[in-house]
């Protein structure tokens, strides 16, 4: 991976060291009162780790869902702090949404070490690359998208993944919901899907003989 890229796989010298392929668990737009507890308590059972890139704004307001997650094992990511669009953002606002997301998580628990940051839609820009990399952070995308956000039915989420996942997989998945897309009485914005289909694509994702790893920190 170049300086200016981001990671959607991971290659296998990067795995954990067992002979078994490693697969990466990711939760975005969260973390919401309701349903990052609940994604928390499915992993829990199964004990595997997973990377939850939080909105800022929302970490500012569940600081001890940022410390559960630390205190579980998990990594708390970044993924801005408002989740704007970056391609369209100033470059002072672009290193602004980084840099407070940063802060904000760390304010939630000192024991956070942000390493990784995704950007909202997943849209890339050079220079959101140059300002990721010189914050030390690294840029991940995914591989694996099975589009849980949009509420497709628990069989079709858990289908999508297991139809697509390989070795070093990035598993995109969403324990919340952007601001701009939260409205009352907006069932689009609930997670019971994602929450029923993590439940059953954990145990078969062992049941293939796959590893459910922490992302490398160092890459
Ligand atoms: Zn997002």
């Amino acid at each position: 991976m170049t300086q200016l890229d981001c990671l959607s796989v991971v290659q296998s010298d990067c795995a954990d060291g067992t002979d078994r392929p490693s697969v990466y668990l990711t939760f975005d737009d969260g973390p919401h009162p309701i349903f990052t507890p609940e994604v928390l308590d499915v992993l829990a059972e199964h004990r595997v780790p997973a990377t939850f890139f939080v909105i800022g704004e929302y970490a500012a307001d569940q600081p001890r869902l940022i410390q559960r997650m630390i205190m579980e094992g998990h990594q708390v990511a970044n993924h801005t702090m408002t989740h704007p669009n970056l391609s369209i953002c100033e470059p002072s606002e672009v290193q602004r949404q980084i840099f407070d997301t940063d802060r904000a998580i760390k304010s939630g628990s000192r024991q956070a070490s942000v390493r990784h940051i995704r950007a909202p839609y997943g849209i890339w820009t050079k220079d959101v690359l140059i300002t990721v990399a010189s914050a030390g952070l690294t840029a991940v995308h995914w591989s694996v998208d099975p589009r849980d956000w949009s509420n497709p039915g628990v069989d079709a989420i858990v289908g999508a993944v297991l139809d697509t996942i390989q070795p070093g997989a990035i598993v995109l998945l969403h324990d919340g919901c952007p601001p701009s897309e939260l409205q009352p009485g907006n069932d689009a914005s609930l997670r019971y899907q994602t929450v029923s289909a993590l439940s059953r694509i954990i145990p078969a994702l062992h049941d293939r003989g796959f590893v459910i790893s922490a992302l490398p920190r160092d890459h």
